[in-house]
């Protein structure tokens, strides 16, 4: 009997980041044959993850609906709900944040990235209609999930505006001498900014854990990274003034402890075709057959500074508006390709505005803390003491960071 072959993919995935597991994932729950390049086996990282991403409702919703998020929250102490948030100034200024106020559940939930990226991935050796492959291969619609760093939407011709801070965050986790009680705290110190994110980890809520994320001038976050564990304990000590107990952190080793630069990204634009040889080496394609599009999601598309926690929010919301596209496309307009201009620029509308926006606020509220001139330091604690007086300002801030 001849072996049955798989259909061609309407979409090939590039990139092994929770965006690309979760686009693969979000477009086979629509019924789309996709291909996911898996690359070749690599050895496992000697340096596991050691972030914690602060997801907001909107994310949660995704995850839930791809399974991923039941099958996070049965492993013990993986995901911490955020019931309180306080933000200090440099200056006294200060804004507090509940959930009980904002009438949510939770703030945000903090996850393990190393465990959200292990759900995924067994998500979709699982999945139907999702072929792992080794190599891009053809399809109308090639979605570059590649993160910061991807080269082929260079290659490509995509051209991404980007700004360095000058600035690295930090990452690794804490331990603290009393409970966390579900309270995030973040402090804005000219030019640093620190945020403690509550996180339960294996040994439960007694053991007080934090994810540390703390943005610092480059060649100091670098030293910390590489400090004796006492030169770094007693550094987050000063910063946080014991406003979490006493920290410790939970593996000494530096190989638990690890640095991103920081900078400001956007594409110019979001889609654009596939250069002909890019993946026909063999020849040009077919008489007749449209050439194939490339378009960006994630990082990929836009990077923002961490101190909101909204880089895999955004990317996550760019899954779920594609993956809204298309099956909507699939429902009501069969006879478009996945790589349709107009499909494409469906996305892009939903996508642009909001991604844009994130970037704003949080490239607005780094300036504001950068300068350290008296002046500006007065008015922008004053400005937080305000908006913290402000209910409906506080709610529409809040809003923005659940994502709706
Ligand atoms: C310190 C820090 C803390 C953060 N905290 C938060 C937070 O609390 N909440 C939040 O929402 N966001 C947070 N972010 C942002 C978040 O990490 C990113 O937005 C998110 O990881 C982007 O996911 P991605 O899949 O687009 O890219 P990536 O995570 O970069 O993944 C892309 C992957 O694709 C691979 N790749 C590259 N090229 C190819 C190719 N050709 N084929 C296949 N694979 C390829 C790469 O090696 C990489 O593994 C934080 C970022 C930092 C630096």
């Amino acid at each position: 009997m001849k072996p049955r072959s798989a259909p061609e993919p309407a979409v090939c995935i590039q990139g092994r980041g929770a965006v690309g597991m979760a686009l693969a994932l979000a477009l086979a729950h629509q019924g789309l044959p996709v291909a996911w390049v898996a690359g070749a086996a690599r050895p496992p990282s000697s340096r596991p993850d050691p972030r914690t991403y602060a997801l907001n409702a909107a994310s949660r919703r995704l995850l839930q609906a791809l399974r991923v998020w039941e099958a996070l929250s049965e492993q013990p102490g993986v995901v911490t709900p955020v019931r309180e948030m306080a933000v200090h100034g440099d200056r006294g200024g200060q804004l507090a944040f509940s959930a009980w106020q904002q009438r949510q559940e939770a703030l945000a939930w903090i996850v393990d990235a190393a465990a959200l990226d292990r759900a995924l991935a067994t998500a979709l050796r699982y999945a139907p209609h999702v072929q792992a492959v080794e190599q891009p291969c053809a399809a109308p619609l090639q979605a570059l999930c590649e993160g910061r760093d991807g080269e082929t939407a260079a290659r490509w011709g995509a051209r991404r505006i980007r700004s360095d801070y000058g600035q690295a965050a930090l990452a690794t986790r804490l331990q603290a001498d009393r409970p966390h009680r579900g309270r995030a705290w973040q402090s804005f110190a000219s030019p640093a900014v620190l945020a403690l994110l509550p996180f339960d980890g294996a040994a439960g809520p007694a053991a007080a854990g934090y994810g540390l994320v703390w943005s610092l001038p480059q060649a100091r976050a670098e030293a910390l990274r590489d400090a004796p564990a006492e030169a770094l304990e007693a550094a987050l000590q000063d910063a946080t003034g014991g406003v979490a107990g006493t920290l410790r952190l939970a593996d000494p080793d530096p190989a638990a402890r690890a640095c991103w630069p920081l900078r400001l990204v956007r594409a110019e634009r979001w889609h654009g075709p596939v250069p002909e040889a890019a993946l026909h080496p063999a020849g040009p394609r077919a008489p007749g057959v449209d050439p194939a599009s490339w378009l960006l999601l994630g990082d990929a598309a836009h990077v923002v500074h961490p101190l909101a926690g909204q880089g895999l929010n955004l990317g996550l919301a760019d899954v779920a508006a594609l993956a809204a596209v298309l099956g909507e496309a699939r429902v009501r307009e069969a006879w478009r390709a996945t790589n349709d201009p107009r499909l494409l620029d469906r996305y892009v509308r939903r996508r642009a505005g909001p991604t844009a926006a994130m970037a704003r606020a949080t490239d607005g509220l780094w300036q504001l803390f950068a300068p350290s001139q008296p002046v500006v330091a007065g008015l922008r604690n004053l400005g937080l003491g305000l908006l913290d007086h402000l209910p409906p300002a506080k709610r529409w801030l809040a809003a923005q960071a659940l994502g709706g």
